[in-house]
């Protein structure tokens, strides 16, 4: 893009290399096996390619999410599993950016510049995903502390987290009115990470369930006030979606790539199966797609770092950007033939990881009932 500072120009520049030469080349060895990809996030923390949100004075960059979703769909290139792997880091800590005090802020955020932790985000449970106020996790008052019990599901990166964003119910009797946010060292007592869930795709990422028995979150890990936490959730994903949306293009962006060089190199038929319509009409789909999809990637970040509500704008990059993704990857499928249903080629792999950006952060169902919302709202 034309219109970067050279120091966005640099972040980009450095996050496709690192795309290119560390993330790309292993990634087939991370989606065959789900090996967690350590090294790799050790080699980005090691870049300042982590963490890029943390307020400067917390060690971190205080770079804003047109940032983040720069080096994000350069990551999202690379491979959506590594990306998503090492990316989560912002959902959990957006809450605390938003809400936490400046206590808060230098406690939990600064460790992330000494180390390449992990944080996760914990809201979804068996029983409530998309439903977010139906979550039966409960953190009730007892002296000085919280109790919390509860089970939370499809946690990333929970199994390497130093710290969860809980949200759980202060006052199980309130609806959403009644839930608070809370940090929760990992390291707590009756804290239980379940197992590796075997996923179809963006393998190495490492999503786990979490239990809270009789947990005992101290009062000063609480987040705002109590019963604003379903309001701090929302808010996260203001800034999250269009981070999320950015690696969906990035993936489409590879799909397309794999795509416009077969169809040059494949022959039928006497030619390049590049010559028919059929083919041909289809690429120029999938790289409008992309564009498209960039443009409201771009256009959600910039409204929310210019200070301005994007809830409409970062649904509708989420929306369009994983459906898009979800479609340019199936047609690169196609485009490949029989080939394409094979593990030899690289687009088969970006079919399973494009799916699930249709459901994380929100599905695209979700995206089209808060898109319907905010118009209505007006
Ligand atoms: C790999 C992976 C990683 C994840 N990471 C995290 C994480 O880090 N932290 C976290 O908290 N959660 C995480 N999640 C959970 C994820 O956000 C939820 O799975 C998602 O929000 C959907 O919730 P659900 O699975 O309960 O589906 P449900 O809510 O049961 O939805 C089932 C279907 O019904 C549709 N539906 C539901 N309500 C409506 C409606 N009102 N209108 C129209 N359609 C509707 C949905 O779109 C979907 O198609 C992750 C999930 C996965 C699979």
């Amino acid at each position: 893009m034309s219109d970067l500072s050279p120091e966005q120009k640099d972040l980009q520049k450095l996050a496709f290399e690192f795309a290119r030469d560390v993330v790309r080349p292993k990634a087939p060895h991370h989606d065959e096996t789900g090996e967690w990809p350590a090294d790799i996030l050790k080699q980005g923390w090691e870049r300042g390619l982590m963490n890029i949100h943390v307020p400067e004075d917390c060690g971190g960059l205080g770079l804003g999410t047109f940032e983040g979703t720069l080096m994000d769909e350069e990551i999202g290139w690379g491979c959506t599993g590594i990306a998503t792997a090492m990316t989560a880091n912002s959902l959990a800590q957006v809450p605390v950016i938003v809400a936490g005090s400046d206590a808060q802020k230098k406690k939990w955020l600064g460790r992330f510049s000494e180390a390449p932790l992990l944080c996760s985000y914990a809201v979804t449970e068996p029983g409530a995903g998309s439903d977010v106020a139906g979550i039966k996790t409960t953190a009730l008052k007892k002296g000085d502390k919280y109790l919390c019990n509860g089970s939370k599901m499809w946690i990333t990166g929970a199994g390497h987290a130093d710290w969860f964003f809980v949200l759980a119910k202060t006052d199980p009797n309130a609806g959403h009115k009644g839930m608070t946010g809370f940090i929760v060292d990992a390291k707590l007592p009756g804290i239980t990470i379940g197992k590796k869930e075997n996923n179809m795709g963006q393998r190495c990422s490492d999503t786990r369930g979490v239990t809270f028995e009789d947990v005992e979150i101290p009062a000063d890990c609480l987040l705002g006030n109590e019963g604003e936490g379903f309001k701090i959730a929302m808010r996260a994903f203001d800034h999250t979606r269009p981070l999320v949306a950015a690696a969906a293009v990035g993936l489409g962006r590879a799909a397309l790539e794999h795509a416009v060089s077969y169809a040059k190199e494949r022959k039928a038929f006497g030619g390049p199966i590049s010559q028919f319509q059929g083919i041909s009409f289809m690429i120029s789909d999938m790289a409008t797609k992309v564009e498209a999809g960039r443009l409201l990637v771009h256009k959600s970040a910039r409204e929310i770092d210019a200070g301005r509500r994007n809830t409409l704008y970062a649904a509708m990059a989420k929306r369009f950007a994983a459906d898009s993704c979800m479609e340019i990857a199936t047609d690169a499928v196609q485009v490949f033939g029989g080939n394409g249903f094979n593990k030899e080629y690289p687009v088969e792999k970006l079919m399973r990881d494009a799916k699930i950006m249709q459901i994380y952060e929100g599905t695209s169902q979700i995206q089209r009932v808060i898109i319907a919302r905010e118009l209505f709202a007006k």
